[in-house]
C-alpha cells in the first residue's frame, strides 16, 4: 500500500479496467464532426489519436479506388492545372503509383497528345508498335526517334503492322549513317521472334534469354502482330507501385474537360488516344450540364471511368451519382490558390466536405478523392481518414520539376510559377498575356473560363490567383516520401492499410481529437530562435 494510504488496482489489470469505460478514449468521427459548435472543420482542426504498432511501417499497403473500377497503390492524384500536370508530371506520378491529371487549358489536340505520350511510355506487349519497309530512309528512323522517344522499329514488307517480318532497326543501325540510306541496307535481319499466342511471361522470358532490345511477336504466316521492348522489363521492376492497366501493361491515363458542347469533341480525342478516366471539371459540379455530360459520356464510352465535381456536400453527390459518377471529386474554395469562398461566399470547410460527401458517397460504391488544401503527410492522412480514396494536389505537387514551366528566381529563392485555373493570367491566356507555361500564343479553347464562369461575361471575375512556389526536387524523391509519411503515420494509428484505417473509423474503433487554437500552436515547432525545417532525406 502507498505510505499515503491510497489504494491502487493491480497494474495486471489495466487493459481488463478499460472495459468499465464506454467507449474509448477521444472522440468517434460521428462526435467529431456533428459538434455543430465547431463550424466545418479544417484538416488542421483535428488529429488523429495514436493506436498500438505491432508491425513495421513498411508493411502498410496504401492501396485505394479512386473510381468504381480505378485501385492505385499510392492514393495521389495531381491537379488537372496548367502550372501541375502535363505529360511528364502524369507519366511520372503514375510510375510512382498514383496518377496524374492532365489540364484542359490547351488546344484538344495537345492535350491528346499528352495522354497518348502516357500510355506509350510503358507497355506489356505494343500491339500497335510503329512499323516502317525496307523502302524507307535512315532519316525516317530518326524522325520517329525526334517524335516519340524510341527508335527500335519493326520492318515488314509493306511498311505496315500485319505485313510480313523483314527485320528490325535500331539507334545503332543508323547512327553515322547517311540519311538517305534505305533500310533494307541497315536492317538487321537475323531475328528472334515469339509466337502469337504466348503470354507476356513467357514472351519476357524469350526477351531477357535472348540479350536483344526488342522481341517481334508474329503470326504462323510470319506476319507482325506486336512487339515487346526490353526496357519495360526494367520500367516494371524500377517502379513496382505503377498505376497500369492489368491487361495492357500501359499506365493509367486521366485528364480533365468541361461540359460544353465543345469539350464532347475533345473527349473525343482523348479517347482516341487511350484514355481510361475522365474528370469533369467544375468548381459547382452540380450542373445539369454535368449531369447531361455524365449520362452522354456513359452511353458513348461506357468503358471510360467518370470521376464528377467538384462537390462539398451530400445533395450534390446525389445528383452526380445518379446520374452515373464513378468517382467524385469534393473540394470548393479550399484549394492554396483559391479565392472562392472569399469571392463567392460558397464554399466548405474542406475536412467537413470530404467527410459528408465520403459518408454518403461510398454507400453507392462510389470513391471521393479530396481535392485541395492538402499541404503536408498529416493533411493527406486526415482526408483518407474522413473517407477519401486519393487526395488531389496541386500546390504541394508544383515547383517540382516535372511541373509545367521554368525555374526562375523570386526574393532570392528558386521558384516556378503556381496559378489557379480561375485565376485572371489562366482565363486570359491565349488572349496575349503572358503564359506560366512555355508561353504558349494560340487562341485557346479557353477551358479556365469555363470552369469558373461564363466567357459570355463582360468582366471576369477572378475565383484564384497567380503565384509561385518554392522548388521541391524531383516527384520522384518527393512522391515516395510522401508515400513513405502516409505508411509511418497508419503506423502510428495503428492500422495496416487504408481500407483497415477507414473500416476502424466506421467501426469507432479509429478515434479523433479536436485541436483549439493554443492546441494547433502547440502541435507546430515552437519556441526557437530559429531554425531549419528539412522534410525528408533520400
Ligand atoms: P504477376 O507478376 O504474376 O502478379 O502478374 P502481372 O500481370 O503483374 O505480370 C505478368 C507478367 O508480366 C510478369 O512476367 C511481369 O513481370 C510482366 N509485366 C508486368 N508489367 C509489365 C510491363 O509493363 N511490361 C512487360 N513487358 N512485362 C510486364
Ligand atoms: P528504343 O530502343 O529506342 O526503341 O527505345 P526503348 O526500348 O528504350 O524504349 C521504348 C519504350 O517506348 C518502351 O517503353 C515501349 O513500350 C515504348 N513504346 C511505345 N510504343 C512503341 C513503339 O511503337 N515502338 C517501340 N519500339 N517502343 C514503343
Ligand atoms: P491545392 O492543392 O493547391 O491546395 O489546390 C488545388 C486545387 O484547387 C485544384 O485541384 C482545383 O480543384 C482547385 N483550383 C485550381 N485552380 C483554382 C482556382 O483558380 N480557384 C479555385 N477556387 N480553385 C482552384
Amino acid at each position: 500500500m502507498p505510505s499515503d494510504g491510497s489504494t491502487y488496482l493491480d497494474p495486471k489489470t489495466a487493459l481488463e479496467h478499460l472495459k468499465t469505460y464506454n467507449e474509448p478514449d477521444g472522440l468517434s468521427v460521428e462526435d467529431l464532426m456533428n459538434d455543430h459548435l465547431h463550424g466545418g472543420l479544417t484538416y488542421n482542426d483535428f488529429l488523429l489519436l495514436p493506436g498500438r504498432i505491432d508491425f513495421p511501417a513498411s508493411d502498410v499497403v496504401t492501396e485505394s479506388k479512386i473510381t468504381r473500377n480505378v485501385v492505385l497503390k499510392t492514393p495521389f492524384m495531381s491537379s488537372p492545372m496548367d502550372t501541375v500536370t502535363e505529360t511528364e508530371m502524369a507519366i511520372s506520378m503514375a510510375l510512382l503509383g498514383g496518377i496524374g491529371v492532365i489540364h484542359h487549358n490547351q488546344p484538344a489536340e495537345e492535350q491528346a497528345a499528352m495522354v497518348r505520350a502516357v500510355k506509350r511510355h510503358e507497355n506489356g506487349f505494343i500491339t500497335d508498335p510503329v512499323v516502317l519497309s525496307p523502302t524507307h530512309l535512315a532519316e525516317d528512323v530518326l524522325d520517329v526517334k525526334a517524335r516519340l522517344g524510341f527508335c527500335g522499329i519493326p520492318i515488314t514488307d509493306n511498311g505496315l503492322l500485319g505485313g510480313k517480318l523483314v527485320g528490325i532497326v535500331t539507334a545503332r543501325d543508323v547512327q553515322f549513317r547517311d540519311p538517305s540510306t534505305p533500310l533494307s541496307q541497315v536492317m538487321t535481319t537475323d531475328l528472334v521472334t515469339a509466337s502469337q499466342g504466348i503470354t507476356l511471361s513467357e514472351a519476357n522470358n524469350i526477351l531477357r534469354d535472348s540479350k536483344k532490345g526488342k522481341l517481334p511477336i508474329v503470326d504462323s504466316e510470319g506476319r507482325l502482330v506486336s512487339l515487346l521492348a526490353r526496357s519495360d522489363l526494367l520500367k516494371n521492376q524500377s517502379y513496382p507501385l505503377a498505376s497500369k492497366n492489368p491487361e495492357s501493361k500501359q499506365l493509367y491515363a486521366a485528364a480533365a474537360v468541361g461540359t460544353r458542347p465543345s469539350d464532347r469533341d475533345r473527349l473525343a480525342l482523348l479517347v482516341e488516344a487511350g484514355l481510361d478516366i475522365i474528370i469533369l471539371d467544375s468548381s459547382q459540379g452540380n450542373s445539369i450540364y454535368q449531369t447531361e455530360m455524365i449520362e452522354w459520356i456513359k452511353k458513348t464510352y461506357p468503358q471510360l471511368e467518370v470521376i464528377a465535381g467538384n462537390v462539398v456536400n451530400r445533395e450534390q453527390a446525389a445528383s452526380l451519382i445518379a446520374a452515373g459518377a464513378d468517382g467524385l471529386r469534393v473540394g470548393m474554395g479550399s484549394g492554396s490558390i483559391c479565392i472562392t469562398q472569399e469571392v463567392m461566399a460558397v464554399g466548405r470547410p474542406q475536412a467537413t466536405a470530404v467527410y459528408r460527401v465520403a459518408e454518403f458517397a461510398t454507400k453507392f460504391g462510389v470513391p471521393v478523392i479530396a481535392d485541395g488544401g492538402v499541404g503536408n503527410v498529416g493533411h493527406i492522412v486526415k482526408a483518407l481518414s474522413l473517407g477519401a480514396g486519393a487526395v488531389m494536389m496541386g500546390g504541394l505537387l508544383a515547383g517540382t520539376e516535372e511541373a509545367p514551366g521554368e525555374y526562375f528566381y523570386h526574393e532570392g529563392k528558386r521558384v516556378k510559377a503556381y496559378r489557379g485555373m480561375g485565376s485572371l493570367e489562366a482565363m486570359e491566356q491565349g488572349k496575349g498575356a503572358p503564359s506560366a507555361t512555355k508561353g504558349r500564343s494560340k487562341t485557346l479553347d479557353n477551358a479556365a473560363t469555363s470552369r469558373y464562369f461564363s466567357e459570355s461575361s463582360a468582366i471576369k471575375v477572378a475565383q484564384g490567383v497567380s503565384g509561385d512556389v518554392q522548388d521541391k526536387g524531383s516527384v520522384r524523391a518527393f512522391l515516395p516520401y510522401l508515400h513513405v509519411g502516409v505508411q509511418h503515420s497508419l503506423q502510428d494509428v495503428g492500422v495496416r492499410s487504408v481500407a483497415e484505417l477507414q473500416r476502424g473509423v466506421r467501426e469507432k474503433k479509429v478515434r479523433f481529437e479536436l485541436r483549439t487554437a493554443s492546441a494547433q500552436v502547440e502541435g507546430g515547432v515552437h519556441g526557437l530562435n530559429s531554425y531549419k525545417k528539412r522534410l525528408f532525406s533520400t
